[in-house]
């Protein structure tokens, strides 16, 4: 058993209910002194009476101070939990897709506070976000080489998130060599991934399902990807039949990805991409007098911390009235947005403002999430993040 870190009184109501985290001010500090634990430590944490809530991590340096792991206080985090919690995470996953390429480990709504892991076939790329996971590293890769004897492991250490924690930033291959080309199949369309040097983990698993409802929608379409990245949206659009699409993107980056997506797919005569500001290409597409019949609008989070709400909801709000006026009459509007601190109700209320504020009219006709290989963890609100809206645009009523 790892030692104690005691709550105060009642401070063990929100654990007994389902949560996983322990904030700083919750500890009883008289009795087992938080800055006596080390960053990372493992920890049985108790109730004021002195009953074992769990296991799990500390940190003293952070408000999140305590990350549970389980609610077995005698459990220990080594290789066999590790094993253990891979292989629930992977049948989930297996329940879904017969394909090996989703998110394997998706943090606390996996039971890996602290842990993100995507899986691209044979390559592995690991997220690590808290002190108590980083000294779980090395279990981790060998966890993932006995289960999975992979081509290649990579840790993508360099969200700022780290920074908190008192973590380094750094991108590095742990294990093995990065073949090549990294291939995946999203649905039904190919695409090759970035696993270093692209965002994030090199790919957005999140908007699977989204994805594939889209492309019900788009045959014979003129369809608009903005904020496209790789063109995770926009190719599979072409591949679903649409009569031409065109990418945004500011990083050249991403739309070198777009190019090689789309001619992988054979695509790439009804493909365009066009490099620059979002808000800057709209514009002057609505001034060129263009139209498209479906607008993908999905950026990255711009309400990023609760402060930011105010110049975030501005921001969504902004860009989804442009998207509308380049769409033609009748046209389809995906709107979608990663801001935990921006609910659902907030993504709609700026898609209506923005909607009056041109005098359109829209119709909200389907709601997309996160995929399945991002299980939200009904206790913890942050770990549902991804809103997706479908809107029809039809002149004012
Ligand atoms: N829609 C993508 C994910 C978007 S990630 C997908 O489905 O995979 C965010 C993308 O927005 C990045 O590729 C980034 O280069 C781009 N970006 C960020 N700010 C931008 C801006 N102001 N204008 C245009 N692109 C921007």
């Amino acid at each position: 058993m790892y030692p104690s870190l005691k709550l105060k009184k009642n401070e063990e109501r929100r654990i007994k209910q389902g949560h996983v985290w322990v904030f700083s001010n919750e500890v009883d500090n008289e009795k087992t002194p938080l800055k006596e634990f080390t960053a990372g430590q493992r920890v049985v944490f108790e109730d004021s009476a002195g009953k074992p809530l769990g296991m799990g991590y500390v940190n003293p340096n952070t408000l999140i101070c305590g990350r549970l792991l389980s609610r077995s206080a005698k459990l220990e985090l080594n290789l066999k939990f590790f094993k253990k919690r891979l292989q629930e995470a992977q049948a989930l996953r297996e329940l879904h897709f017969d394909q090996p390429f989703y998110r394997l480990v998706f943090g606390e709504g996996d039971g890996l506070p602290g842990l993100v892991i995507d899986r691209f076939g044979a390559v592995f790329v690991v997220q690590i976000t808290t002190a108590g996971m980083e000294l779980a590293k090395d279990d981790i890769i060998q966890v993932l080489i006995n289960l999975y004897h992979p081509d290649a492991i990579v840790m993508r250490n360099d969200s700022a998130s780290r920074q908190l924690e008192g973590l380094p930033l750094y991108e590095e291959v742990v294990f093995g060599e990065l073949p090549e080309q990294i291939e995946i199949v999203e649905n039904n369309t190919r695409f090759i991934i970035p696993v270093v040097g692209g965002q994030k983990t090199g790919w957005f698993y999140d908007h699977r399902m989204a994805r594939a409802r889209l492309q019900t929608l788009v045959k014979g379409k003129r369809v608009l990807d903005v904020f496209s990245y790789l063109g995770g949206w926009g190719v599979a659009m072409a591949t679903a039949g649409a009569e031409s699409v065109t990418c945004v993107d500011s990083s050249e980056f991403a739309l070198d990805g777009v190019d090689r997506n789309a001619a992988l797919n054979g695509v790439s005569e009804k493909m365009t991409t066009i490099q620059g500001n979002a808000f800057d290409v709209l514009n002057a597409l609505r001034m060129e007098g263009e139209k498209f019949d479906v607008v993908i609008i999905d950026p990255p989070a711009f309400v990023k911390r609760k402060k930011d709400f105010k110049a975030g909801f501005e921001a969504y709000r902004r860009i989804n009235e442009i998207a509308m006026r380049v769409l033609a009459p009748d046209g389809i509007l995906v709107s979608a947005s990663c801001s935990h601190h921006l609910t659902r109700d907030n993504l709609v209320q700026a898609v209506q403002s923005a909607s009056r504020h041109i005098d359109r009219n829209v119709q909200l006709f389907e709601q997309g999430h996160q995929g399945p290989d991002h299980p939200v963890h009904p206790a913890i609100p942050e770990t549902e993040y991804i809103k997706t809206l479908f809107f029809r645009v039809i002149a004012s009523w």
